[in-house]
C-alpha cells in the first residue's frame, strides 16, 4: 500500500459523507428495496444468483431489532413477488444479539420460518469473535428445525477447524470466508499464507463430508485452490457455489461463470450504508486513494 493510500485510509472518517457515498456506489445497491431489486434483476440477467443484505449491525434497542426483523421479512416477500433468484443474509447483532439471546433466537426463527414458507433460504453472517459461540448456538438450534438456514465461518479463526468438524456432522450449509474483523493473534491466524491454507483445508473437510459450501472470496489463489478441490472430489456445480461482494472484481466473477460454476453476489442495501462503505474502502486502499485524489485535485486545470 502506498504511503498516500495509507494516509487516506487512516483519515477516512474525516471524508464528507456525500463523497464516501459517491465512491462506494459500486458496493451498495441503494438505500431502499426497489433499488436493490433492480440490481438483483440485473445480476440474475447475467447469470448470477444473489443474497440480499439489509445493512445494519450492533443494534442496542429492541424496537430497532424489531424493525430489522420486519425489513428482513419484507425482503423475503419482495424476492418472492419479483421472482428473483436470491436468498437473504442476516447479521445477528442487527436482530438483538447484543441485547438478549432468546429475543434474537425468536427473531431469527421468525425470519427463517417466513423464508421456509416462501421456499427460500437464510444465511447467517459471522461477526466478530465475541459473537461466534452465540451465533453457532443459534444456528445449530434452528438447523435442527429448519433445512433452509446456513452459517458463515471464518478461516482466520484458529477455532474454526473444530467448529467445522463439529458442524459437518449435521450436514451444515456453510459460507467459507477469510474473516473481516480485527482479531488478536492468540485466536486468529495473521499471515495471509496461514489464513489461505486454513481456508482450503476447511473447504476440503466440508467437501469430504458431503456438505454444501459457498466459497466466498476474490483471492486468485483461493479460487485456483478451490477449483483443484472441486476436481479432486468430482463435484457437480449444484454441490457448491462461489460468492463475491457486489462491485468487486467483475472480470473474475465473469471468468468463474464462464468456467461453468455458480456465482452468488452479496447485495447490501439500506440506510445504514456509511459504516459498510468505509469498511469496503479500507479494504481497497487503491479506491480510497482515487477518492482522495479526486477531492484534492478536482479544480486542477480550471
Ligand atoms: C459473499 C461474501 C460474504 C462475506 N461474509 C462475511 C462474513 O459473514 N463474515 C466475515 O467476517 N467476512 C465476510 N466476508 C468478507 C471476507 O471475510 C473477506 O474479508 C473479504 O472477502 C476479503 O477477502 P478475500 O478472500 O476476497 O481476499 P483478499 O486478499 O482480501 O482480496 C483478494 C483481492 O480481491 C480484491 N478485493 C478484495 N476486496 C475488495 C474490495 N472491497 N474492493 C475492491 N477489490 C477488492 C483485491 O484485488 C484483492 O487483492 C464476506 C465476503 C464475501 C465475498
Amino acid at each position: 500500500m502506498s504511503l498516500f493510500n495509507k494516509v487516506v485510509v487512516k483519515t477516512l472518517p474525516l471524508v464528507p459523507k456525500p463523497v464516501v457515498r459517491y465512491f462506494s456506489k459500486r458496493y451498495i445497491a441503494g438505500e431502499y428495496l426497489p433499488e436493490a431489486v433492480k440490481v438483483v434483476q440485473h445480476l440474475n440477467g447475467i447469470g448470477c444468483m444473489a443474497t440480499m443484505d439489509v445493512l445494519g449491525e450492533s443494534v442496542t434497542e429492541k424496537d430497532l431489532a424489531g424493525n430489522m426483523l420486519t425489513e428482513c421479512q419484507n425482503v423475503l416477500t419482495g424476492i418472492h413477488n419479483e421472482k428473483l433468484d436470491s436468498n437473504l443474509s442476516i447479521k445477528l447483532t442487527q436482530l438483538g444479539l447484543d441485547i438478549d439471546y432468546d429475543f434474537t433466537l425468536k427473531n431469527v426463527r421468525d425470519i427463517v420460518e417466513h423464508a421456509r414458507s416462501l421456499d427460500n433460504f437464510v444465511r447467517i453472517d459471522m461477526e466478530d469473535s465475541s459473537t461466534t459461540d452465540k451465533t453457532l448456538s443459534i444456528y445449530k438450534t434452528l438447523r435442527e428445525e429448519f433445512p433452509n438456514v446456513g452459517v458463515a465461518v471464518q478461516s482466520y479463526l484458529r477455532r474454526t477447524e473444530n467448529d467445522v468438524k463439529d458442524l459437518v456432522k449435521e450436514h451444515s450449509n456453510f459460507r467459507m470466508c477469510k474473516g473481516i474483523y480485527v482479531e488478536p493473534e492468540k485466536i486468529a491466524f495473521k499471515k495471509r499464507e496461514e489464513i489461505n491454507a486454513s481456508f482450503l483445508r476447511l473447504i476440503e473437510i466440508i467437501f469430504e463430508a458431503g456438505s454444501y459450501v459457498g466459497i466466498a472470496t476474490h483471492d486468485d489463489d483461493l479460487i485456483t485452490g478451490s477449483y483443484r478441490l472441486i476436481e479432486k472430489y468430482n463435484l457437480k456445480p449444484e454441490q457448491y457455489e462461489f460468492q463475491m461482494l457486489l462491485g468487486v472484481r467483475h472480470e473474475m466473477r465473469d471468468r468463474i461463470l464462464r468456467d461453468g460454476h455458480r456465482m452468488r453476489i452479496y447485495v447490501p442495501f439500506g440506510t445504514y450504508w456509511y459504516q459498510y462503505s468505509v469498511r469496503r474502502l479500507k479494504e481497497n486502499p487503491k479506491m480510497a486513494g482515487t477518492m482522495a485524489k479526486a477531492i484534492l485535485f478536482r479544480n486542477k486545470g480550471k
